[in-house]
């Protein structure tokens, strides 16, 4: 590929959160315009992330640039706010056409309204294109109009709509647009911009999460050979690694939710015997769309309670067991076990997720957006869609969630889904050397064995910070006693 300076206009893609050169809707069109191409990333101080996920965004990023180097050209990064720096990029270049893939959050989407009327006074194309989703969220509506309120009818009324659109290669051929003078100064003072780093303690996220398209797709296809086939049985034991992890590369757009779906679709068509399976696993990629539509929808669904009832919830504020919680020092093995692996590797089983989310808002009785905050700051795939809806799905205070009597016990989990206390050692090898039937209840442990096996209950593992019993008495109490309930 040729870095040229054609007489054409150069039409400008932008990327976001879509980080990848295959299925890339807005890449595509630039390139089926035959015009010279500006491919820009915008750092915006409105949609910069802080953690783990501002550290993996850059990672994405930079895989992306590379990969354009690799075919002659550059990924422009600019330092500014999307909505002028833009407009003035389009200026510099002198493009007659910007396109990018659309975005669902409420900062993204105003941003590229006002984008769109800013740059239509300047008679300049725009081209919102659909990247992101299996569908999008007004493309699956009730009867009447409405969005969907239950998961399981809106999957339903997705599944009618068939399969997502096909994937659009990546290009075959790209022309890249001459950088003036301006730009080149605006890209220098960009790079000038300290990266994003890992947050204490997470080095083991850069090793766990390769980082580039080919990762992406590597991943995708030893899931499909290895375990969609296990799917349904296996995806809720943290102990085996069966489900797909593909969530880092979702958030970062490293590959697309359509890749995904039409790969696991024709591992059916070639085994149909996998077919329960693979549709379970189906039905999760479904989730995220459904957690998109809700944002899309609920703006504040990451702020504010959907259901208004838990508005007067007596939440706890104690510091000291927030802290135990962040740091997996609960002295319940399997909360811990998660919270631990989260902070390491910037991720966690979903399984484990729900379990302490439930530990956080009912047994400890703290609000969930202290506990979606934390997951936001460790996670690499932290979204704010997927987070949000799934802590208010734990917390009850989401639209079809679980209800807030239902309070995981957390050494039933254990049992039921670490059964040998596995994931438990890989994560708190404090007691790794407890016997199977005392992995889960460290605490029953005799003086002696503890004293044989190093384990000293209160100093190198804690004792439980709450007594579960009495905890769900005080949650269920607190719930029944809501204003709204009475
Ligand atoms: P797989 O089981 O292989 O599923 C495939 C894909 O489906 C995932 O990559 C993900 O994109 C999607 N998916 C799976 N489960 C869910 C779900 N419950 N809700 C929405 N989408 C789902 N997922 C995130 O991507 N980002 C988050 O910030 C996030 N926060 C969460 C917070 C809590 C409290 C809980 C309970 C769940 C959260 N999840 C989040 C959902 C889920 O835990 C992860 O998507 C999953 O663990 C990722 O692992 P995987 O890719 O191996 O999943």
């Amino acid at each position: 590929m040729s870095t040229q300076s054609p007489s054409a206009p150069p039409v400008l893609v932008l990327f976001r959160d879509d980080f990848r050169l295959t299925d890339n809707p807005a890449l595509h069109m630039a390139c089926t315009t035959g015009q010279p191409v500006v491919c820009v990333y915008v750092q915006d101080p409105a949609t910069r992330r802080e953690g783990a996920i501002g550290w993996w965004l850059d990672q994405s990023r930079r895989a992306l640039a590379e990969a354009l180097t690799a075919q002659g050209g550059e990924l422009l990064t600019v330092e500014g706010n999307t909505p002028d720096i833009i407009p003035e990029l389009v200026t510099l270049f002198k493009a007659d056409t910007v396109l990018w893939n659309r975005r669902y959050d409420p900062v993204g989407k105003e941003q590229d309204t006002a984008l769109k009327t800013t740059l239509g006074l300047r008679q300049i194309t725009t081209h919102s294109l659909s990247g992101r989703l299996l569908h999008e969220p007004w493309a699956v509506q009730t009867g009447s109009g409405q969005p969907y309120k239950v998961f399981t009818a809106w999957w339903r009324a997705a599944r009618e709509l068939g399969a997502p659109g096909r994937c659009v290669p990546a290009p075959s051929s790209l022309t890249f647009a001459a950088w003036p003078a301006a730009v080149k100064a605006l890209a220098t003072k960009a790079a000038a911009i300290p990266a994003p780093t890992l947050p204490e303690g997470a080095a083991d996220a850069a090793m766990d999460w390769p980082c580039t398209e080919a990762d992406a797709q590597d991943f995708l296809k030893d899931f499909v050979d290895d375990n969609v086939a296990r799917y349904s049985t296996e995806r809720d034991r943290p102990d085996k690694d069966t489900t797909s992890r593909l969530s880092p590369y979702l958030r970062a757009g490293l590959i697309s939710a359509r890749q995904v779906w039409h790969s696991v679709e024709a591992a059916i068509e070639k085994n149909g015997a996998i077919s329960e399976n693979a549709w379970t696993f189906l039905s999760e990629l479904g989730w995220r769309d459904f957690a998109y539509m809700q944002l899309f929808y609920q703006p504040t669904l990451p702020t504010e309670n959907l259901r208004s009832e838990f508005n007067d919830m007596p939440w706890h504020d104690d510091a000291a067991l927030l802290k135990a919680w962040q740091h997996g020092q609960t002295g319940y093995p399997l909360v811990d076990a998660g919270m631990r692996q989260l902070y390491q590797t910037g991720w966690m089983h979903n399984r484990v997720r729900m379990v302490v989310a439930s530990f956080l808002t009912k047994h400890l009785l703290t609000d969930w957006r202290k506990g979606e905050a934390w997951f936001h700051q460790r996670l690499v795939d932290a979204d704010p869609a997927q987070n949000a809806m799934n802590w208010q799905w734990c917390a009850g205070t989401g639209i079809d969630a679980s209800p807030w009597f239902r309070i995981f016990n957390p050494i039933g989990q254990s049992e039921k889904f670490d059964p040998s206390g596995a994931y438990i050692r890989t994560w708190v090898p404090e007691l790794r050397h407890l016997p199977d039937k005392l992995i889960h209840t460290p605490w029953k442990a005799d003086a002696a064995l503890c004293r044989q096996i190093g384990l000293h209950l209160g100093t190198t593992y804690p004792h439980p910070i709450v007594e579960l019993k009495a905890a769900r008495t005080i949650a269920l109490e607190s719930y029944k006693n809501l204003p709204a309930r009475q």
